[in-house]
């Protein structure tokens, strides 16, 4: 199969800043990453990325590779440049931390199993939680207190989080955590160290496992959580809600605990960022002569002044009557916004009375028409 260009890759061009092509690659390397995305492709996808990047991240091999392409760093052409010849194990990463990456799209690792990754007694902090709110529209634009309910791992009493009792050395390491095996390989046989599986590097097991815990000293408890939403918050806003998450291990700190915001819609008010629009139906006449109305608002009702020759969508501003901006004494405006109704059934009298008045010589399309003529005759 052919190499696909590298800039092609990242989808930028061939003048494409260091800036873009780093944040091209974290946009990618968090879409394709095998954690992340169990697409089956993805595994190729991701080494795909991962090579561009280190070619296209570095001064010189991206000179080599503007002027000689894939060549530039093909051993088997034989080229006299080849001074780049293959790609070694490291793939850049020096410069981005690939767990800052994931981080970038949980908070700080949603969704990692704490115990999948648990190797000695290291202390480690708890994993964060994402707990998505529901919201009132006038909840989210003039704030609100509430409690809400979370099922988290806790430290587990009956074995206080040990997970087992009578502890004592692992059999299987002896104590060390890690056992040595030595391995055969085409270019010899090597003596390996890995993390004792018995004991998950530990180098302590316990002669009965805590049932109440299954052995992972955590168990699930339910905890209410108290949160001061502030005026303003939006679909979408997120707010942190330090260590009250998932207690840590081995004495680490408790994980965060994110709410996410979800506002409902409200059947008058629609928001765009900090402004409020709302419609406000008025019949022909009205628009007609101009009237005065009654309108509630947010918080109170205002006497609208509504001038003669009112058209449609027509849009009036009443200032600091929208949404506060978080943490912020500013406030974004309401616009009523005149919907003129069209009467669908009419009486006789009524149809009489538009009848009458469509002969009196109102203004009407002649404009319009008169436009088209002279366009026309040129
Ligand atoms: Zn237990
Ligand atoms: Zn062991």
């Amino acid at each position: 199969m052919a190499k696909r260009d590298y800039y092609e890759i990242l989808g930028l061009s061939k003048n494409a800043s260091d800036k873009e092509i780093k944040s091209a690659f974290r946009r990618l390397a968090k879409q394709y990453h095998p954690d992340l995305n169990k697409d089956k492709d993805a595994p190729e996808k991701f080494k795909e990325v991962q090579e561009a990047y280190e070619v296209l991240s570095d001064e010189n091999k991206r000179k080599m590779y503007d002027q000689y392409g894939h060549a530039a760093f093909d051993n088997t052409a034989g080229s006299g440049y080849g001074s780049y010849g293959g790609f070694s194990s490291g793939f850049g990463f020096d410069d981005i931390d690939l767990s800052d990456i994931l981080s970038g799209v949980f908070g700080q690792g949603f969704g990692f199993s704490s115990q999948s990754r648990s190797k000695g007694n290291r202390a480690r902090k708890g994993n964060d939680t994402l707990y998505k709110m529901n919201i009132t529209f006038m909840e989210a634009v003039y704030g609100t207190k509430k409690d809400f309910n979370l099922d988290l791992y806790d430290t587990c009493d009956k074995c206080n989080g040990k997970g087992g009792f009578n502890e004592k050395t692992c059999p299987n390491c002896n104590g060390s955590g890690t056992v040595t095996e030595s391995q055969n390989t085409l270019f010899g046989s090597f003596m390996s160290k890995t993390t004792c599986s018995r004991c998950n590097g530990t180098g302590k097991v316990f002669e009965r496992i805590c049932s109440s815990c299954n052995g992972n000293g955590r168990v699930k408890k339910r905890k209410t959580i108290s949160i001061t939403i502030p005026a303003g918050v939006d679909t979408g806003n997120q707010i942190k809600i330090k260590e009250k998450g998932e207690s840590g291990i081995n004495g680490g700190p408790n994980g965060d605990v994110y709410v996410e915001f979800v506002v409902e819609e409200h059947p008058i008010f629609k928001r765009e960022n900090n402004d409020i629009y709302m419609e406000l139906p008025i019949n022909v006449v009205e628009a007609t002569l101009g009237c005065k109305k009654e309108v509630p608002l947010m918080k109170e009702t205002i006497i609208l002044n509504i001038p003669e020759g009112t058209q449609n969508l027509d849009k009036h501003k009443i200032k600091n009557k929208g949404v506060p901006y978080i943490n912020s004494s500013k406030v974004g405006d309401l616009y009523i916004v005149i919907k003129v109704m069209i009467p669908t059934k009419l009486d006789k009298k009524q149809r009489d009375l538009f009848k009458a008045l469509s002969e009196t010589n109102l203004d009407s399309q002649d404009d319009f028409i008169n436009k088209f003529k002279k366009f026309f005759k040129k």
